[in-house]
C-alpha cells in the first residue's frame, strides 16, 4: 500500500469552511489502495491496519490534491504571438480582431489540422501540464465552428481521455464567436448549433457542458439563453463567458439557467455578483487574460464577500492566455486578483472540481475520493505561490500511480 513519507504538511482541500480554509494536516500523510484514498492525517497516528509498505518521499515538501485546470481551450492550429506583440504596443483585442485576426485566425489554422495532428499536439502539451502537478484539465471546443471541426476537436479529446492519464473533461464551446460564413446570417448559425451540433454532441456523448461566450461581437444575452437552453434539454449542464470586457447583464442569465460555472467576470457589477452567488454558480476567474489584453482583473474578494465560491484557471488558447502554468497563474490570482495563496489553492482543487461536477470523486483529499496527488518541493502554501520555482512539483500522483515527471 503506497503512502506519503517526510511531508511537512498536506491540505486537504476538502469543501466545508470558508475559501482560505485549506484544512492543513501539520507531518500529514496520505495512504491509498489501487487509485482511492484509504486514510488521510497526521503521520504517527496512522493506524496499524494499514500495512503501509511503498514510501513516496516528500522530502519535507508539501502534499496538495492534484491540481484541476477547470478552464481551458486546449485543442488549436497555430499561434498568434504576433498579435500578443501588437498589444503590448498598444492595439486594442477589438482592434486586431476587426483585422482578421483573433478568434477567427485561429478557426482557419485549426480547421486545417488534422484529429492526429490536434491530439499529437495536445498529447505533448498534457504532458507538460501534468508535470507541473494538474491531473484533471477541462477542455472546450470553440476553434472549429462548423460541424466537421467542432466534431473533430471533441473527438481529439475523447481520444486524449484514453491515452492521457488525465482526468479530461470536454465542452462543448461551438457559440464562441460566429464565424465568417456566417456573419450576414447569425440565426442560421445558431439553428446549426440547436438542432444540429447539440443534439449529435449530447447523444454520441463528446462533451459534458454546453457553453457560450457573450460579449460584443460574440453571442447576445438572448442568442445564449436559446443555446443553453436547448443544451440542457439534452443533458449538457451550461458554462457561460462572461463580463470580459462589457457587463451585457449575462451574469442573470447565468443565475436564471443554474449555470455550474460563469467564467472571467472582469467588469461584473456587485448585483451580477450577488445574483451568481445567489444561484450557487461558480465563479472562476482568468488572471492570464487580463494579464495578456491588459485589461483589469476580476475582484476576486468582492466575489467572496458577495458569497460566491472561487475558482482559479488558466484559460489556455493561443490569443489571451496562450500559457498553461497554471501555478503562475494562481500567483497572479495572488497579486492581481486578490486572493489569498490559500484562498488560491481551494480555487484550483476543490472550487475548480466544483465547477467542472466533480467534487464526489476529485479535488481534494478524502478517504474515498481518487488518489490525485502533487508534491511540491515547498514547505507551505504561501512559499510556494510567493517565491514560485520554475516548476515546484516534483511529483503528480494520478488515480494512485506516480507519473513520469522529469
Ligand atoms: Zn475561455
Amino acid at each position: 500500500v503506497p503512502y506519503l513519507k517526510n511531508c511537512s504538511v498536506v491540505y486537504t482541500c476538502e469543501s466545508s469552511g470558508a475559501q482560505d480554509a485549506v484544512h492543513p494536516v501539520a507531518n500529514g500523510t496520505v495512504v491509498w489502495s489501487g487509485s482511492t484514498i484509504d486514510w488521510v492525517g497526521p503521520f504517527n497516528k496512522l493506524p496499524a491496519q494499514f500495512s503501509a509498505d511503498q514510501a513516496i518521499d516528500c522530502r519535507g515538501g508539501m502534499a496538495i490534491p492534484g491540481l484541476i485546470d477547470c478552464h481551458t481551450h486546449l485543442a488549436f492550429g497555430g499561434w498568434r504571438e504576433n498579435e500578443c506583440t501588437a498589444r503590448i504596443k498598444g492595439q486594442s483585442y477589438a482592434d486586431i480582431a476587426n483585422a482578421g485576426g483573433g478568434i477567427l485566425s485561429t478557426v482557419r489554422d485549426t480547421r486545417s489540422q488534422s484529429q492526429e495532428q490536434l491530439v499529437t499536439r495536445c498529447f505533448q502539451h498534457l504532458n507538460q501540464i501534468s508535470k507541473l502537478g494538474v491531473t484533471t484539465i477541462e477542455v472546450k471546443s470553440g476553434y472549429g465552428l462548423d460541424r466537421a471541426t467542432e466534431l473533430r476537436l471533441l473527438e481529439t479529446y475523447r481520444d486524449l481521455a484514453k491515452t492521457s492519464p488525465l482526468t479530461i473533461v470536454p465542452t462543448f464551446l461551438g457559440a464562441h464567436v460566429v464565424p465568417t460564413e456566417f456573419t450576414d446570417k447569425r440565426s442560421d448559425y445558431i439553428s446549426l448549433l440547436c438542432e444540429e451540433l447539440i443534439p449529435e454532441i449530447a447523444e454520441r456523448k463528446l462533451a459534458n457542458f454546453c457553453d457560450v461566450f457573450v460579449e460584443q461581437g460574440a453571442f447576445t444575452v438572448a442568442e445564449a439563453r436559446q443555446i443553453l437552453i436547448t443544451a440542457q434539454r439534452y443533458g449538457l449542464a451550461p458554462k457561460l463567458h462572461i463580463d470580459q470586457f462589457h457587463d451585457l447583464g449575462a451574469a442573470f442569465l447565468a443565475a436564471e439557467l443554474g449555470a455550474i460555472s460563469a467564467d472571467h467576470l472582469e467588469c461584473s457589477s456587485d448585483s451580477g455578483l450577488k445574483a451568481l452567488a445567489e444561484a450557487g454558480v461558480v465563479a472562476v476567474i482568468l488572471p492570464f487574460a487580463s494579464m495578456y489584453t491588459r485589461q483589469p482583473f476580476a475582484q476576486a474578494q468582492k466575489m467572496l464577500s458577495s458569497g460566491l465560491q472561487v475558482a482559479v484557471a488558466t484559460d489556455f488558447n493561443p490569443g489571451s492566455a496562450p500559457s498553461y502554468h497554471l501555478p503562475f497563474a494562481m500567483a497572479l490570482a495572488c497579486q492581481m486578483n486578490g486572493l489569498t495563496p490559500a484562498e488560491a489553492l481551494k480555487g484550483a482543487t476543490i472550487n475548480a472540481a466544483k465547477a467542472i461536477g466533480l467534487t464526489a470523486t476529485h479535488g481534494s483529499l478524502e478517504v474515498g475520493k481518487c488518489a490525485d496527488i502533487a508534491i511540491m518541493n515547498s514547505s507551505g502554501i504561501d512559499m510556494w505561490l510567493y517565491h514560485l520555482e520554475a516548476n515546484s512539483c516534483f511529483c503528480t500522483i494520478k488515480n494512485g500511480k506516480e507519473l513520469e515527471t522529469k
